[in-house]
Formats: structure tokens, sequence, C-alpha cells
């Protein structure tokens, strides 16, 4: 039977109706879709638990026992109640911070319960919170009761009577109906060799299971089989594109590199950098088109990494191009590298939104001509206006801030597909950038170069601010400078520009003897050009701004960074604000500034800052924090694959045996030819990607 051309109007207890919320509520439309709606969590009713039993990180358990108390616990929003429960041997508190009333009114002393929820450590003591009850006599015997599972509903569904106990019927009855009716995914020498479920047995066990370890074994199985269907997608176009598409040929290391590295260079290179130079020259003299991704910590010195290779482009004769995402860096990039390449005899210019109509003909038309060499740009350099004479070389700075589709009009610019070297500061744990790039070669800079001191980092509460201005004050007659940076979510909107503007008239206020710059996406791009520059030549002591200057700026002589409403930042962004400092060779300092109100995992984000100055480890903390889906950079480009089970920040391991799988088999079989490799080329069919080629982006 065909389960994917099963429509699911015809299980028992859907029907039409119940059928058209599944599709629109969970995209659910086939026997097979709901055969993969798989729990997201099952709950042990099989057993229960003693208070002393439990320790850190268990799921939902249960216990039996009684209430002999309530006591309500704070006040005003904090206000809780507490239920002081015992299995007649220890206590444990349950707390209610909503539904007080009602909680207080229902449950009773004297009256056994099961007590149902997961337990949580607070203040060196365990509670649940928020519990299920039923009174122990309502309940069937522990033994007649297995793993529950719980599935995700929506509002709407639950509107339609179709709550998770509903779902679980409907599976069940679909279950009686194709029982051994489920065509097997996975050849069967993958089954052997790997000792996994078959796929009836897992879809069973994933949904009813009768114990634990065939949970664990079913769920094995479909991560392995989910993530080897993604591996083997990827690796089969890397091969593909490997055998197919060619690269330019950058064979020489010529004048311009030379001198440029023997004349020019204001310092030297660090190891990184180097070994990351050779990793690229590697690359662009093979004749294969390079496809790399770029990690390095701020101000690792990825932009000379990224002009040097610009300059094996121009001494084969071909055009390299910088792509940054906004405009003040993009003038950022074009001043700096115009300084540092002097008279090498480099044509060099800008494009951005703001370059003047008559201006940008001229250019346009020298880009066309061959007459210049390297061009510097935000978006308006993929603009189809835009056209080379000879592309060789794209470079994208901060790629994240890029979307897939405006990444990929780069590489149409030139006949064959140009070298591509994209950049990033927020480093990809590895199990992300296996799955979201698998095509790509990886470069890390792992080094900072010399005599950087590592930032330090504080986090203080609202009423330390006085505290904070006196070190702002300090700090600046010293001779340093400071960026205040408030929270922007959205540029348009007004309540955030207001606390900008508000903030920017304390500072004035709270330092009458400093100058201030202030900076947003709003003002005119001349305005932001003489704000920046003020503050660059050290005329003002400090910059207000909003996250505009998140990427890329580098003034080396400021060194207090100030974040606001710091609890509204995402980790990685409030990694990226602090790399504006720590740039030059003085001691530089981060100050978190947050509400006293701070969630869990606000206060993780704190603590990870205060702890680390790491990029990885930041990225991995985000990871753990915020699963996968919400990353920076992974949600504007979208996750190409939709994980239904296996899980990137806890998966990691299973994924590189997965892969190197993968490999073997498409080693061995690289056209998946053979006789027991149908079954792969079939279910390969049925994924679905995006209509992306995902073999010729980033
Ligand atoms: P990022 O990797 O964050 O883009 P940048 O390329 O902006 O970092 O470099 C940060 C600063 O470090 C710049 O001022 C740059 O000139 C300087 N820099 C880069 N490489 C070196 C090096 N090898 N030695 C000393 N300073 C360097
Ligand atoms: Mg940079």
């Amino acid at each position: 039977m065909d389960l994917s051309s099963f429509d699911i109007k015809f299980i028992p207890g859907v029907g039409p109706k119940r059928a058209a919320v599944f599709a629109k509520e969970l995209n659910i439309h086939s026997a097979d879709d709901l055969l993969h709606h798989f729990p997201y969590k099952y709950v042990d009713r099989s057993r229960f638990y003693y208070i002393h039993e439990i320790t850190d990180n268990m799921p939902f358990i249960q216990l039996k026992g009684q209430l002999l108390r309530f006591e309500k616990v704070g006040e005003g929003r904090n206000l809780r109640l507490v239920g002081i429960f015992t299995d007649g041997h220890r206590i444990i508190e349950l707390v209610w911070f909503k539904g007080l009333k009602y909680a207080l009114e229902k449950y009773k002393p004297n009256v056994t319960y099961v007590v149902f929820g997961k337990p949580t450590l607070f203040n060196g003591k365990y509670n649940i919170v928020h519990p299920e009850i039923d009174i122990a006599s309502q309940l069937p015997p522990a033994d007649k009761m297995t793993l529950q599972p719980f599935y995700n509903t929506t509002e709407s569904m639950k509107n339609n009577y179709l709550n998770s106990k509903a779902v679980q019927k409907i599976i069940f009855s679909l279950m009686h109906e194709v029982k051994n009716g489920i065509p097997e995914t996975l050849p069967a020498f993958i089954l052997k060799k790997y000792a996994l479920l078959n796929l009836t047995d897992a879809i069973i066990n994933i949904h009813f299971p009768q114990n634990a370890d065939l949970l664990n074994k079913a769920r094995q199985r479909l991560k392995f089989e989910e993530l080897l269907y993604i591996q083997l997608s990827i690796l089969r176009q890397v091969k593909w594109r490997e055998k197919h598409i060619n690269g330019f040929l950058f064979d020489k290391i010529g004048h311009y590199f030379n001198t440029f590295y023997e004349k020019y260079l204001p310092f030297q290179l660090t190891g990184a950098q180097k070994r990351v130079l050779r990793e690229i020259r590697t690359n662009v003299k093979s004749g294969k088109q390079m496809n790399r991704l770029l990690q390095g910590d701020v101000g690792s010195g990825k932009t000379l990494v990224a002009l040097m290779s610009m300059l094996m482009a121009v001494d084969n004769h071909y055009q390299a191009c910088l792509m940054a995402p906004t405009e003040i860096l993009a003038t950022q990039h074009y001043t700096g590298l115009k300084e540092m390449l002097g008279d090498l005899g480099i044509n060099i210019a800008l494009l951005t939104g703001s370059t003047k109509k008559k201006k940008r003909t001229l250019l346009l038309e020298q880009l066309r001509t061959g007459e210049l060499n390297l061009f510097i740009g935000t978006h308006a350099l993929i603009e189809d206006v835009v056209q080379f004479a000879n592309l060789g070389l794209v470079v994208i700075d901060e790629q994240h801030r890029f979307g897939v589709e405006q990444r990929s009009r780069l590489w149409k610019k030139n006949k064959l597909p140009p070298h591509v070297l994209v950049m990033t500061a927020t480093p990809i744990p590895r199990t992300l950038a296996m799955t979201l790039y698998g095509d790509l070669s990886i470069s890390v800079i792992d080094e900072l170069p010399p005599g950087r001191k590592p930032i330090q980092t504080f986090h203080y509460f609202e009423n330390k601010r006085p505290v904070v201005n006196n070190f702002i004050g300090k700090q600046i007659r010293e001779g340093r400078q400071v960026y205040i940076v408030y929270p922007l979510i959205q540029e348009s909107e007004k309540i955030d520009l207001k606390n900008l503007e508000t903030g920017y008239e304390y500072i004035r206020e709270t330092f009458p003897n400093f100058k201030v710059s202030m900076m947003h996406g709003k003002l005119k791009p001349a305005e932001k050009e003489l704000q920046m520059q003020q503050f660059v030549s050290g005329e003002t002591q400090i910059m207000v701004a909003t996250t505009v200057i998140e990427v890329g700026v580098n003034v080396p002589n400021a060194a207090v960074m100030i974040i606001e409403s710091a609890e509204r930042f995402g980790l990685s962004q409030l990694h990226q604000l602090r790399g504006r400092v720590g740039r030059g060779a003085d001691q530089s300092y981060c100050v978190l500034l947050t509400g006293h109100k701070l969630s869990t995992e606000t206060r993780k984000r704190m603590e990870t800052m205060v702890g680390t100055n790491d990029g990885f480890e930041i990225a991995e903390a985000d990871l753990q924090l915020r699963g996968p889906g919400d990353l920076e950079g992974t949600q504007q480009s979208g996750m190409p694959f939709d994980l239904k089970i296996a899980n990137l920040s806890t998966d990691g391991k299973m994924l590189e045996i997965v892969r190197n799988i993968a490999l073997e088999i498409l080693e061995k079989d690289p056209q998946l030819a053979s006789m027991e490799n149908q079954i792969f080329v079939s279910q390969l069919k049925k994924i679905k990607t995006n209509t992306v080629n995902w073999s010729l982006i980033s």
C-alpha cells in the first residue's frame, strides 16, 4: 500500500472536516504524513517514583501520596501557591503560578493523589510546577499503564476536538488499518549492519511504546533514517558538482599578491590567516569551483584574508567583488581596503544604494569594460544592471545577514559560477554546518591577532546605572571611546526609536563635557557618514546607536560597549555587539544592562556572555538554549530540511556517524545504481527540499 497517497479522511474517526484541519494546521495530508507526526514527549505512567529518587533531567514522572497543606508565597506578580506533598517518606513542593484559587479548592488533604509532572531544581530543592493531579483510586493500576505519548496540537485543532488523546486514537486506528503494510524505507543490509528496527516496528513503538527500551530503539532508527537521507541528498549534490561544475583556474600568485604581501602589509599575518589563505589558494588553483565558508570570531582579521584572496583573482585577470550587509560596513571596507592598497595600482570602487546616478553609470561602465578590479558594495551589487567583464571571486561578508536567494544571484554573474567565499563571525556549530552547508568547505580563523586582551564582560541591573556612568566617565577621561547600544527590533518601530532618542538626551545631560554621536537606520546616508566619521576621528567620545553598528564596524579606540536592555538581544547578537570593542591594544569592557525580572533562559544568556569570549562556545550555547530553527542565519535562509525527530543540538554524534555511512555508500556506488540501493533512489525522490538548487549556494 502506498501510504503517501492514502488520504487521511478515510481513516475511521477523521472524515473530511478534520482532515482539512490536519492539513491546514500541521500540513498532514496522507497516512504517511500522519504516521510521521511523532509524539513530542512521553510520560512514564508505568511506575511511581519516590521523591528521594528524583534526579536532574528527569522526564515527566508520577508520584503517589497526599497533600499536607497549602502556603501562599510572594506577592503581586510573584504570588504563587505552594502545596506540600508527601509520598510518606519525603516531601516535595507543588507550585502554581496560575489557577491558585482553583487548585486551593480542588485538592484536599487525606486524599491519595497521583501527581504527575516534571521535577525542576529551584533554590537547591526539587519542585513540580503546575502538576497534573488525579485521584489515585480513579486511575487504572500502574501496571496497566505504559509510556503515554503526547502530540503537538494547535488551538484550532483543539476546537475541533483534536487534542493529543484524539490524535493518539486516530493513529491507533490507522495502525490497525495498515498493520503490516508499512513499506520499508531502508535497505535490508543497512538494517542488519547497524542493528536497526524495521520501519513497522519503529512506527509502532514511536507511537505506542511497549517499553522505554523499544521506544529508544524506535527513535534511533527514525533519527538514523532522517539524517541518512539528508546526508545522502547533500553529498550526492556535492559529487555531482565536483564532476560537472568546473571553476575558474587561478593558477598563479603574481605581482599584486606578492607586492602587497611583501611591501604593503601593515603587520604580520597570524598563523590562522596564513593557513586559511593556503586553503583558499589550493582550492582556487584546483580547477574546481570554490564554495567556502570562512568562520572567524569578531576581530580575527577576516577582511584581510578576503582582500588577499581578491588579489589572487586580480593576478589571474579576474575581477572580484565584496558584498556587505550595511552601507556603513561597505563604506568602511571600501575606505579600509583602498587605504591598504595604497598605490599598488588596483582599481577599486564602491557601490551602495546612495551612490549618485551619474557616478553609478560611470562605475557600471568601468565594471563592464574590466577597468575596475575590485568592486565593494551592499545589496546594490546583486541587481541585474551590475555586470562584470569577468567576475572570478565573490566575497560575502557577514553572510548570515543575506538570504539564500540574494546570495545566489551573485553566482550567476559570470558564465561559470565564480569562486565564492562567504564570511561569518556568527559561528555555526559543526553539526548545523554539516546539515545546512553539507557541500561547503569550511575554513576557520581560530586565532586573534597578537596583543589583544580578552574583553571583560559584566552584567548589571538597571539600578546600578550610576556605577556604570562613573565607569564610562573614567574610561573617556583616560582617552577611550564608548558605544551605547539600544535595542531596535524593527527599525520602523517608533517606540524603539524614541527609546534611542531619550537615551541620547539622557547621555548628553549626564555627560555634558563629552561629545555624543547618534546612529540609527533611519538617518540619511550623508548624516550616517558624518556621525560615523566624527566617532572614528575621535571628535565625539560616545556613540549612541542601534544595532546598525552590530556588524563589522571597526573603531580600535572604542574600548567600552554598553548594551541597554540586553535581555532583548539574542546571544549571537550580543556577541557581535561586544565584538565592536577589543580591537585595539587597550583593555576593553562590555556591560550588559538589564531589568530585574529575568527568565531562566535570559539569565543563562547573560551568564554565558559574562563567562566566555569564545564565539564557538556562544554559538553552541545558543543552539542549546534556542534550538536550531531559531538560530540567526538559519531563519532567513530557512532550513533546507525539516527535521521531524533528529535534533541538531543533541544528535551531533549520530549525524557524524551517519554522514560517514552516507559517504561510504556513495563511495562504493556514486550513482546509487545497484539493486540494493534502489530503495534510496525512490526515497530520495520523495524528500521535499527547497526549490533552490542547494549545490550552487552556501
Ligand atoms: P573581522 O574578522 O571581525 O572582520 P577585521 O578584519 O575587521 O576583523 O579585523 C579586525 C582588526 O584587526 C582590523 O583593525 C585589522 O586591521 C586588524 N588585523 C587583521 N589582521 C591582523 C594581524 N594579522 N595582525 C594585527 N592586526 C590585524
Ligand atoms: Mg568583519
